[in-house]
């Protein structure tokens, strides 16, 4: 499938923005036009409302337009994702000297760096690390010396830890740190990381201590986490840039797949990877996932349907609930009844870590899931 090109010009400098790779034939052209027409102001106002400022100044920068200006906008990030950077580098040293050599670095910076992205074109408030729960201890130490203390209201219980310093930069930064990878708050959603990470294992980021899973888990988690936002749900498009940043690195598609399979993921790494496909122009190898298993196919081109907004050229926007509900039903690689009941009756365990803590009686965590879920999904 190729989608037309985006006939807005807002929608057009967003996808350009962050694909890789050449440009379509006559896509700069359409850009300039579009910025002349425009301006300097209106632009920069879209760029900062998407934020995706550093992506667009980079884009309007290779093109030659108000290069100054935006080159100057692009250094800003440059500097400020340096010291995110070296700020990463200092924590993992220090996790090391505390003997923690579990914790990771994943998902938005983690691909940037593993795909060795343009440092300049991240624009997150925040970084997401995978840790163990039983390390909170020394974690929450080693964070608490370079000035991140714990931020209440985000912790979910069991789930994630978010620590806040609003020292840092402009605009202050956060470390999230999850016990699960890819948890919700909403959906239940199971993947064996432990498998995973015995057959991949970590990565070291040249030049620094930081650690991220190895490219094929580190991809695997990335597409994983397309599908757990109904692969079009905010952050939208910018939950794709994590692919463009892996999508040069050689993975084994044939472990990716095992993993896919062993899971029940195969639909959703297939959609994901898809998508990408689409929105970005890669070329990831769907086939090497999906393997002609029908069921598989089907729902994966059932998905990508239902989010693509084909006569826009973009993400389908506001996705309502039942929309969010079915896209899950359709991400299983078994019958969608049989998910249908995972959803509603998941297992003990991942009720009471989102919704029962210890105290509180099992049933009325099932009963909040249910509400959650249903009705606010
Ligand atoms: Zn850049």
């Amino acid at each position: 499938m190729i989608l037309d090109r985006p006939r807005r010009y807002s929608d057009l400098l967003y996808l350009s923005s962050i694909r890789s790779g050449r440009s379509a034939v006559g896509e700069d052209e359409a850009i300039s036009a579009g910025y002349r027409s425009e301006g300097r102001v209106r632009t920069a106002e879209f760029a900062k409302k998407a934020k995706i400022e550093p992506f667009i100044a980079h884009r309007l920068m290779d093109l030659g337009l108000a290069r100054e200006h935006w080159e100057s906008v692009h250094d800003r990030y440059v500097e400020r994702n340096r010291r995110i950077f070296s700020l990463a580098d200092r924590i993992f040293t220090e996790f090391e000297m505390a003997g923690l050599r579990d914790v990771f670095l994943y998902e938005n910076f983690g691909a940037l760096l593993a795909g060795g992205g343009c440092i300049g074109c991240f624009a997150s408030g925040d970084i997401d690390l995978y840790a163990r729960r039983a390390d909170e201890g020394s974690i929450s130490a080693v964070l608490a010396a370079e000035g991140f203390i714990p931020d209440k209201d985000k912790r979910i219980e069991g789930v994630r830890a978010v620590y806040q310093n609003s020292e840092f930069g402009e605009n202050g930064f956060a470390m999230n740190i999850m016990w699960k990878p890819l948890s919700r708050a909403k959906l239940p959603f199971q993947m064996d990381l432990d498998r995973c990470l015995s057959e991949e294992g970590l990565q070291i980021i040249p030049g620094s201590s930081v650690r991220c899973p190895a490219d094929s888990l580190l991809l695997y988690l990335c597409l994983l986490h397309i599908s757990v936002h109904s692969y079009a749900r905010t952050p939208s498009l910018r939950l794709y840039i994590d692919i463009r940043n892996m999508a040069r690195k050689p993975v084994d598609w044939g472990r990716i797949a095992a993993w896919a399979d062993h899971d029940g993921t195969a639909v959703r790494v297939s959609a994901a990877m898809t998508l990408a496909n689409v929105l970005l122009r890669s070329a990831l190898p769907v086939e090497r996932i999906s393997r002609n298993r029908r069921r598989v196919v089907g729902h994966a081109e059932h998905i990508v349907r239902s989010v693509l907004d084909e006569r826009r050229g973009m993400l389908i926007e506001n996705m309502g609930r039942w929309k969010v509900l079915s896209t899950e039903l359709c991400s299983t690689d078994k019958n969608p009844l049989v998910a249908f009941f995972r959803i509603l009756l998941p297992q003990r365990e991942w009720i009471r870590e989102h919704y029962a803590p210890k105290g509180t009686a099992l049933f009325k965590g099932y009963v909040r899931h249910w509400r959650e879920a249903v009705l606010r999904s």
